[in-house]
């Protein structure tokens, strides 16, 4: 990571990408999803905060994994929840 944002960005060194685009959540309840975010500790996907069940979030409060990298098709970035921190990769 040329930037480290924060320790745990700092600690990722090969980022995990989706296996499948779709929130893992929503298809079990049959719910849209605006985004999808992948988490960095499981490889969990997971949709965003602009989604109605904002389960990426959900998932890091209830998991306690920190960082979440965006799953769409072109954007490049990771956050992390503890430390509200942002880095492009
Ligand atoms: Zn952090
Ligand atoms: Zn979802
Ligand atoms: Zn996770």
């Amino acid at each position: 990571m040329a930037q480290e944002a924060c320790s745990h960005i700092g600690a990722i060194t090969s980022v995990k990408h989706p296996q499948r685009r779709e929130c893992e959540e929503c298809v079990k309840i049959d719910a849209q999803w605006v985004h999808l975010r992948t988490c960095q500790t499981c490889g969990a996907t997971l949709c965003c905060d602009d989604s109605p069940n904002r389960h990426a979030t959900k998932h890091a409060r209830a998991s306690g994994h920190p960082v979440i990298a965006s799953a769409e098709a072109g954007e490049r970035w990771l956050y992390c929840y503890p430390d509200d921190a942002f880095a492009e990769y």
